[in-house]
This record gives C-alpha cells, sequence and structure tokens, in this order.
C-alpha cells in the first residue's frame, strides 16, 4: 500500500449519483440565498420547524425520522409527523413555564428520545438550547450552565438523582427541572416537574413563535482539547450551513439510513445526529449504547446503514479490535462513509478501503464553525491525509499573521501557515460566551483565524499540520504532529499516536511520542527501538521522535480527541488543567 496515493472516483464508486460532480461549477454557482428560501416557513426562521413541520405536507410526513436503538429492546421509530407533533407539544410546554425566545434551555440526557423532542421543541419556542454530555460529572455541569445562566433543565430522573440535585443551590438562575423517568412512567421528586405529564396535556398545536435568521438558538462548549472549554454561540440561520453541507459533504439522499455516532452533548451530535438528516428527510439510526466493535459492525450491518458519520478514534478503535472481526459483517447498503473530529490518519483511510470496501472521508471543522468547512466528497478524488477542499460557500486560506494583528493570504502552495476562513457563513459562531475579548480576537479584517496550522496544495487540497497550540519547534523546524502521528500509525503495532515537543537545552523542543499498541503486541524496549527506526526511516532524524513511550491508551477527551497537552503535562510533572472533558474522569 501507497499512503501518498490518490483514491480515484469512477463512476463505479457510486451507487447512486452524488449531489454533485463539478466541484469548480458548484462552487461558482452556490447561493446561500437559495438555500435560505427551501427552509424558511411560518415560523419564520426556525430550525425546529424547518426539521419537522417542513415536511407535513410531504411523502416524508409517515417515514421514520429517528429510529432508537438500545441494548435488550426492540427499535423505537418516531416518525416525521410524530416528532412535528411531539416537538410542538414541548414547544408548548416550555411557553407556559413562562419561556421566551431567547431563554436558554439546558438539556442533559444519554441518547434518549426525549432528547431530541426538547433540543427541537426548545428550537421551535424560540429558546437556545445547550446539550451537555451525559457522562459529565456535577461540577462542568453546574459551571456550563451558570456561564449559560440556564433557567430550564431536562434531564433524567436517574442523571437528577446522581449529578444535580445536591449541586442545585449553586445554580440560582434555573428555575425549572424537568425530568423524564427512566422507567417510562412519572417522577415525582420534590423541587421538579415531571416530563410525561407536563407533555400530556400539552397541545399539539403549533406555538406560535416566530424567529429570525440572526436570532440565537444554539450554545455548544468545545471539547476542550486545548484548554477550558469555550461556550460557543450559533444563530437560527445556521441550519443553511446544516443543509449544504448534509448535501454536499454527507451527500444525503432522500432514501437514505444515516448514523451519525457523535452524542449531541457536542456540535457533530447536534449539527448532523438532530438537524442535517432532519432537513434533507432522512431516517437517522439513534444508538444509546458506547462504542463496541461487534455492535457497531452489527448496527451497520442490520439497519442497513447508507451513509455513516464517526471520528477517527472510533475508526482507530475499529482497527484495534482487528480486520477479522469486520469480516464477520456484511455492508452491502453502506455507500458512504465520512470522519471528523481529528486528523484522520492515511492508514486509516486505506484501511476502510481495504476492510470495509469504501473508504473513508475526512472533514474539517470546529464548534465555532458549526457546520462541515472542508471536505472529502463523492464527487472528488480522495488524497488519504488531507481533509479535503472548502465546500461551495466556503472561502478558506492560509494566511500569516503579523504582529501588528493583521493577516496576509498565502498563495504559494504547500507552504504552512495558519487555517483562515472568510466571514460570514451562517453557522459562524457569533461570539464565545462572556468572552467578548476572546472573540475578537479571532477575526482579522475579513478572516476568522481558526487556530489550526495547515497548508494547502496545487490542487486546492487541505493538509492539516497540527494547532498552533501543539506545534513542535525542534533545532528551527516546525513539526506537525499528525505527520509523526500518521508515520507512525504505519507501523502494524501502533493502534494510536500523540506526538509533543518536551523541552530541550540544545534543540528547544524534542519530539517525544506516546502510543498505544493493537491486540496482540506487547511493550519491549525492542518494539520500542523498532518503531522509533521506523520513524526515522519514514521522516527523517530532524523530524522523528528521539523518544517514545508506550501506554495502555491515550487521554482522549469524552469526545474522544487525542489530549496532547495532558501527554505533556504529565510528562513535565505540570498540572493538568481543565479535566471537565477527559474521558473517564469525573
Ligand atoms: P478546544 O477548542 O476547547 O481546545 P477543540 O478545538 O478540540 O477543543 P472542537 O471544536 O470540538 O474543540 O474541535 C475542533 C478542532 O478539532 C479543530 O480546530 C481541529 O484542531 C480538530 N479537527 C477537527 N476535525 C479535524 C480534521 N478533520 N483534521 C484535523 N483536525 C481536525
Ligand atoms: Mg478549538
Amino acid at each position: 500500500m501507497e499512503s501518498t496515493a490518490i483514491i480515484r472516483k469512477t463512476p463505479a464508486d457510486w451507487r447512486v449519483p452524488p449531489n454533485f460532480r463539478d466541484y469548480a461549477a458548484e462552487r461558482q454557482r452556490f447561493d446561500w440565498h437559495a438555500v435560505a428560501g427551501r427552509l424558511s416557513g411560518p415560523a419564520g426562521f426556525n430550525i425546529g420547524w424547518a426539521a419537522t413541520d417542513r415536511w407535513l405536507e410531504s411523502d416524508r410526513a409517515g417515514k421514520t425520522a429517528f429510529r432508537f436503538l438500545a441494548a435488550g429492546q426492540p427499535p423505537k421509530e418516531m416518525t416525521y409527523a410524530e416528532l412535528a407533533r411531539q416537538t410542538n407539544r414541548f414547544a408548548n410546554v416550555l411557553r407556559q413555564l413562562g419561556c421566551t425566545p431567547g431563554t436558554v434551555v439546558f438539556v442533559l440526557a444519554e441518547r434518549i428520545p426525549e432528547l431530541y423532542v426538547s433540543v427541537l421543541g426548545g428550537l421551535k419556542c424560540g429558546c437556545v438550547v445547550s446539550p451537555l454530555f451525559s457522562a459529565f460529572g456535577p461540577e462542568p455541569i453546574a459551571t456550563r450552565i451558570n456561564l449559560g445562566a440556564g433557567r430550564v433543565l431536562v434531564t433524567t430522573d436517574l442523571l437528577y438523582e446522581r449529578k444535580v440535585a445536591q449541586w442545585r443551590e449553586t445554580m440560582p438562575t434555573l428555575e425549572h427541572v424537568l425530568l423524564v423517568a427512566a422507567d417510562g412512567g412519572q417522577t415525582a421528586v420534590p423541587g421538579t416537574l415531571d416530563f410525561a405529564s407536563l407533555m400530556a396535556t400539552a397541545s399539539e398545536a403549533a406555538v406560535g413563535v416566530s424567529t429570525a435568521p440572526e436570532d440565537l438558538a444554539l450554545l455548544h462548549f468545545t471539547s476542550g482539547t486545548t484548554g477550558t472549554p469555550k461556550g460557543a454561540m450559533h444563530v437560527q440561520e445556521a441550519m443553511l450551513t446544516h443543509w449544504a453541507t448534509g448535501y454536499y459533504a454527507l451527500d444525503l439522499h432522500v432514501d437514505d439510513v444515516f448514523w451519525c455516532t457523535a452524542d449531541p452533548g457536542w456540535v457533530t451530535g447536534m449539527s448532523y445526529g438532530i438537524i442535517a438528516p432532519l432537513l434533507h428527510g432522512v431516517t437517522s439510526i439513534i444508538d444509546r449504547e458506547e462504542f463496541d466493535a461487534e455492535r457497531w459492525y452489527g448496527i451497520l450491518q442490520e439497519q442497513h446503514v447508507t451513509v455513516w458519520y464517526t471520528a477517527p478514534t472510533a475508526v482507530r478503535m475499529l482497527m484495534k479490535a482487528g480486520a477479522e472481526v469486520a469480516q464477520r459483517y456484511r455492508f452491502p447498503a453502506l455507500r458512504f462513509i465520512a470522519s471528523v473530529g481529528e486528523p484522520l490518519n492515511p492508514e486509516a483511510v486505506w484501511w476502510g478501503k481495504e476492510v470495509l470496501g469504501l473508504p473513508i472521508h475526512d472533514n474539517w471543522w470546529q464548534t465555532e464553525t458549526g457546520g462541515i468547512m472542508i471536505a472529502n466528497t463523492p464527487a472528488f478524488d480522495i488524497k488519504p491525509g488531507s481533509m479535503g477542499r472548502p465546500l461551495p460557500g466556503v472561502e478558506a486560506a492560509i494566511v500569516a499573521r503579523h504582529e501588528d494583528g493583521s493577516v496576509s493570504v498565502i498563495d504559494t502552495p504547500n507552504t504552512e501557515g495558519e487555517l483562515a476562513l472568510k466571514r460570514g457563513w451562517p453557522s459562524m459562531f457569533r461570539g464565545y460566551l462572556n468572552n467578548e475579548e476572546r472573540y475578537r480576537k479571532c477575526f482579522a479584517g475579513d478572516w476568522y483565524l481558526t487556530g489550526d496550522l495547515a497548508k494547502r496544495d496545487a490542487d486546492g487540497y487541505y493538509w492539516f499540520v497540527g494547532r498552533l497550540d501543539d506545534v513542535i519547534k525542534s533545532a528551527g523546524h516546525l513539526i506537525g504532529p499528525f505527520e509523526v502521528e500518521s508515520a507512525l500509525m504505519e507501523h502494524p503495532a501502533v493502534a494510536e499516536a500523540g506526538v509533543i515537543g518536551k523541552p530541550d537545552p540544545v534543540v528547544g523542543e524534542m519530539v517525544k511520542a506516546f502510543v498505544s499498541l493493537k491486540k496482540g503486541w506487547e511493550d519491549s524496549e525492542a518494539l520500542r527501538r523498532e518503531l522509533l527506526a521506523h520513524a526515522r526511516k519514514k521522516l527523517g532524524a530532524a523530524v522523528a521522535p528521539k523518544e517514545i513511550a508506550i501506554l495502555p491508551s491515550l487521554p482522549r477527551t469524552r469526545s474522544g480527541k487525542i489530549m496532547r497537552r495532558l501527554l505533556k503535562a504529565r510528562e513535565l510533572g505540570l498540572p493538568e488543567g481543565d479535566t471537565s472533558t477527559l474521558e473517564g474522569g469525573a
């Protein structure tokens, strides 16, 4: 296998014709106004309405919007019509509780139907909805609710008892807590309201709220990979991006069965686990359980998933489990796979092609961008290791920052610089919660500065180098961790790799690698030497790691990203900082 090879697309790769074929022409003719025309209606510009009621007069009303899976239970289907009714009810519940446009509603639940109804019903009521990951401990929950001045919290009785009840007094803005009974019945907990009873008596008629494109709609906290999570604010018109990227980057077609594996507690699980598929009227699979290689292959097979959106961490875990597991399953319906969240090592792209029969399409975006910005799509060839090209409606550039705060665009291909986006796409964040100063610093003139380093090649493909914070300066070289990690991943023993710069008196920073091993491999001095030699051969002595450590697994955020800052802090014996999003943390 040649890792620099290109994966060419031919019509034989398309089981259905893709939504577009000519990249340049599509960028040329693309117009956000045309998308806006499709999505507005009697509720004005409202994500909740566009995702549900918009289908009521069409043949999609009776179609399954969500199929909820949970271990040991039969699947639960919810049609578009049912979802429209339930979300209307919930919007009316909120209205009765005195919520008005702008009220902040937090949702803390596992991937249960009520979570989806609450999010969309909240949006219909004009509220600002903020989902919280259900595995968060009490402190990150309270911090976020306080930062967002949340007035309403929807959660389950079990989560409330474990994570909220004792800390309720520390959240003075919280007026109403609505509890979903885990056993499907009713709750009677002092100081809370029963979700089911409120829903049972609420009206199914539209709530009658109309929202405007610039009204605040969603509050998402970043993953906390580089520090304390920031609250990014998004508006109703963000759905224009959700629709367009569902069309271009995920290639959603009416008949698709779509599975986004991200939890709605993160922006991916909201933008693509809820909003984009509903805007396209497709059927989404929602699995309540956590990652398990056999379970996931089983879902892809049994649910006839056609389009699958997942993350590098999941792909690496499937790779770790071994190809033999995958080979026990068949995926004849699957036609497109995409990934986001971290750089996708070329090794993983090829693994998809060899083991699943389809290459994995990497795409790039951030909580701040609200939706996919740069992507590999069905319409063009994949260069494994590249994040793809800017989607129609998105202008990207590589820029250099200057001391006076201005930036200049670097036009020379293959030159590293900061990835920037021309401001003004609809799902651009409109602020960091309580941090106007930090928000302002993200912009220079027309450009939003992403904080990621990248380069663009002569064909317009973007290549991720590393986060500005993670770049290693060694003996006058700037080394991106991704390149080093990808080289290590090519060794058959390596399941995942994280690379840091360790202060060194001679070279400034020395490259140190941390890896975990695939099943069947064991830590030994000989293996570590072999890995260092392998990296040196691939990368040359200036870039290759000088030290390597083998760990059982690498520290990750709950959304699955390798936390290099923790590897570094631990290596140097420094404080670990905010670990509220650390997987397995409190
Ligand atoms: P924080 O900002 O709190 O440190 P975070 O940046 O990880 O956390 P997210 O908004 O969830 O929070 O992640 C966006 C970042 O993830 C991007 O800026 C980039 O560094 C990384 N990323 C996402 N997708 C890709 C990709 N396809 N290739 C490379 N990096 C990616
Ligand atoms: Mg970030």
